[in-house]
């Protein structure tokens, strides 16, 4: 059946997705399995895992794009890797469709094992407007847009002469006030707040940033009281935070927000820009499987990781991370199952490692467990909030252990050593708000040094 690039006649573990779970489980398993004669495969678009909770310091420009990144290639060097996305798998016949990027040929991989692992996407809702005038931040190349983006607003609202325009650029919005939706607009404040200190002709006050939740309180993370003095400290800052109100349309970055108790109107806004964080959902991926499903879309999963149907355990098939509906044995998920964090991911993909090894070596396996230690958010320098096993922090202390976790926990030496000095010279020289010009257009000079007809691209973000 396979006549291309893949290695041939060899016991293959097939890796759908390479982010937390199965950058995890490639690099763990990648040696062991090639010793024994076998292949681990990972199929993932990106050629590399992200480290997401570092999307909002990217996006604040407090971390380079590419120390948030891990390469497969680097990484994952015994491993056989597959640049495109799966698009089917038919564990029956162990055999998973792969469309390979940059619309290449399609691949029919056989295997004998396979880890699912496409994690989650992100979850929009039909908003007129909401896909023409919305970014997300779920991806390295969302945040570092959203840098480059908001600095240029910064820029145009410096220049122009016209109120209206002004302040459109300056006004951002972010909707969902989840760890990520505060955490991207609490860096995002921060940035923008030095970059106009640097423009003599530009005010701290010049700027409004509004967050939009639909329930009564923001990250669900932590105690209501402490989503209550993080509201506060936004709001100390200037940052504008619209409890039960949901954005109804965003027509043209025109913004209808309306009251999610009565469903009145609760205001309109013009904004530049406007970045979506409000949930996730599993990946669709599964959908074109033959694996069981729950009512989410997730694939259903054992507390020993592999993939469970009415009949029992399925063999040779794993899942965990986002995609996957994993019992909470510590009785503290939501519906009984583990919330989609990286917390779980990264704890169940060792976990998983271990069990397939086991598995293959005829011995028992072992149940995830993991009580929740507590959770870390960063909001722009010196700011933060931390849970560590039910003791809250706040201001300074939490934004240390913020940036110490989450330093230490970014795989590999190199990319902790690139953190942290990035960390480091930013402290000593300050946080570069240059933005570089025509990211999406890069060929914009040389069109016009050769007399082309320059075309620019229509995206608003
Ligand atoms: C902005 C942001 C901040 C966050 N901050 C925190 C935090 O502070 N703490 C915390 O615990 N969690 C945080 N999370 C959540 C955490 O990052 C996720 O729970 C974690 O990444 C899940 O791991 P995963 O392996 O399931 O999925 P991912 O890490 O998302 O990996 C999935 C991989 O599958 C690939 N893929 C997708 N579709 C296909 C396909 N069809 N075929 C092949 N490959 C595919 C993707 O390209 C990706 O590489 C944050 C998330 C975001 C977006």
């Amino acid at each position: 059946m396979v006549d291309n690039f893949l290695a041939k006649d060899r016991n293959r573990i097939l890796i759908v997705g390479g982010g937390y779970v199965g950058f995890t489980v490639a690099q763990q398993l990648q040696k062991r399995i090639k010793a024994s004669g076998g292949i681990v495969t990972v199929v993932d678009p990106n050629p590399y895992m992200m480290y997401l909770p570092f999307l909002p310091e990217v996006a604040a420009g407090s971390i380079e794009a590419r120390s948030a990144v891990v390469s497969h290639q680097q990484y994952l060097s015994d491993c056989e890797l597959v640049s495109g996305r799966v698009t089917g798998i038919n564990h029956a016949e162990r055999v998973a469709t792969v469309q390979t990027i940059a619309d290449g040929p399609v691949l029919e991989i056989p295997y004998d094992e396979i880890v699912v692992a496409g994690g989650s996407v992100t979850r929009a809702f039909p908003i007129e407007g909401l896909g023409e005038s919305a970014i997300g931040m779920k991806s390295i190349e969302e945040a570092v847009a959203v840098r480059n983006w908001v600095l240029e607003r910064i820029g145009i609202a410096s220049q122009t002469t016209d109120d209206a325009v002004r302040r459109r650029a300056l006004t951002f919005a972010v909707v969902g006030g989840g760890f990520a939706g505060v955490e991207t607009i609490a860096e995002l404040e921060d940035m923008a707040r030095t970059a106009v200190a640097r423009d003599p002709r530009l005010k701290v006050s010049d700027l409004r940033f509004v967050m939009v939740e639909a329930m009564d309180r923001i990250m669900p993370e932590v105690s209501k009281e402490r989503a209550e003095k993080v509201v506060a400290h936004l709001r100390s800052r200037g940052i504008e935070v619209l409890l039960n109100t949901s954005l109804d349309s965003a027509v043209d970055n025109h913004l209808k927000l309306i009251n999610m108790k009565d469903k009145s109107p609760a205001g309109e806004i013009d904004v530049d820009t406007l970045i979506w964080t409000a949930g996730v959902a599993a990946n669709p991926l599964s959908k074109s499987s033959d694996f069981p499903l729950d009512e989410r879309g997730r694939v259903r999963a054992g507390a020993d990781l592999r993939i469970t149907g009415d009949d029992g355990p399925i063999e040779k098939a794993w899942a965990a991370g986002d995609t996957a509906a994993v019992p909470d044995l510590s009785g503290g998920g939501v519906g009984g199952f583990c919330v989609p964090n990286a917390q779980h991911a990264v704890r169940q993909a060792h976990v998983m490692v271990k069990n397939i090894l086991a598995a293959r070596e005829g011995r028992e396996l072992q149940d995830y467990y993991h009580e929740n230690i507590g959770a870390v958010a960063g909001f722009g320098l010196n700011k933060g909030v931390a849970n560590i096993k039910g003791v809250e922090f706040q201001g300074f202390p939490a934004w240390a252990m913020h940036r110490l976790y989450h330093g230490a926990a970014i795989p590999t030496i190199e990319h902790k050593s690139r953190v942290f000095t990035e960390w480091g010279l930013n402290m000593i020289f300050g946080r570069n708000t240059a933005p570089i010009r025509h990211v999406r257009d890069p060929r914009l000079n040389f069109q016009s040094a050769t007399g082309q007809e320059v075309v620019r691209t229509k995206i608003k973000l």
